[in-house]
């Protein structure tokens, strides 16, 4: 929704909270579900997570979090 038209019809506008699949962790200190493309936990800043792509994803997305872990 655009800017304007929240304020015209008062709506606040709320942040999209989807992460993919491929970019999804879960933190092994809080058990909270963050986008791991910022590399830490953004509740505990632990960087001991379980990669979710890996752990549910098929093996397009495995392989999708595979060249994610290498990019960096
Ligand atoms: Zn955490």
């Amino acid at each position: 929704m655009g800017k304007l038209l929240s304020l015209i019809i008062g709506e606040e506008e709320k942040p999209v909270q989807a992460i993919p699949l491929e970019h999804a962790a879960l933190c092994a200190n809080c058990e909270t579900v963050f986008d791991v493309t910022g590399r830490a936990c953004p509740v505990c800043c632990s960087e001991v997570y379980l990669n979710v792509g890996v752990a549910l994803g098929d093996e397009e997305t495995r392989s999708r979090v595979r060249d994610l872990v290498v990019a960096r």
